[in-house]
């Protein structure tokens, strides 16, 4: 009988902190769904901890294989869609070239490269 009591607090306590947080960012102003509202959340932890980019390097003096030569014309994507697609040399990624892969997944920098300016 207690147990089936805590476990009907348990419940309803999860239930109100759902429904609490569901009432707060429905009337916060900032957004007006579930959607709109981890978008949000999503938008500020990016803001404050960018997602780093990488992407797909293939080593030129080797044979690379057709999977490799397509995921190095892929968009940058961060370390968590990469993990998704299979990382280089990982059996999850169903590549030709398997555990002989010599690619690599380099940081990606949106910016070349600057020459030094030498005129100040
Ligand atoms: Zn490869």
């Amino acid at each position: 009988m207690t147990l089936f009591l805590l476990v009907l607090c348990f419940i309803a306590c999860i239930g109100l902190g759902a429904w609490l947080t569901y009432y707060f960012f429905k009337h916060s102003g900032v957004s007006s769904s579930w959607q709109d509202a981890l978008d949000w959340t999503a938008s500020l932890f990016r803001r404050k901890y960018p997602v780093e980019l990488y992407v797909w390097k293939i080593t030129n003096d080797e044979h690379v294989c057709e999977d490799c030569l397509d995921r190095a014309s892929w968009e940058p994507m961060d370390i968590a869609d990469w993990m998704k697609e299979g990382l280089p040399g990982t059996p999850e990624a169903e590549l030709e070239c398997g555990e002989k892969c010599r690619c690599k997944l380099v940081l990606y920098n949106p910016r070349p490269a600057h020459h030094r300016d030498h005129s100040s």
